[in-house]
């Protein structure tokens, strides 16, 4: 199931969200608001592959999610 992780227009605020659909945007936990925009999470972009020799990027794999 991918992360997403999303940032609200309105307030700034950043979150994550499991969702079942890409299309689907939810409502920003801090203001309510549902302008937000969607940020590719790290760990959808080790999902994706090809990144393991990319330094750093392999860093954030070692530290999110894989347990
Ligand atoms: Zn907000």
């Amino acid at each position: 199931m991918p992360i997403y992780e999303y940032i609200c227009r309105d307030c700034g605020s950043e979150f994550e969200e499991l969702t079942l659909s890409a299309e689907e945007k939810p409502d920003c936990p801090a203001c309510g608001s549902d302008s937000v925009d969607k940020k590719l999470s790290a760990f959808a972009s080790c999902s994706i592959g090809g990144n393991f020799n990319a330094g750093s990027s392999q860093a954030n794999c070692g530290t999110k999610g894989f347990t």
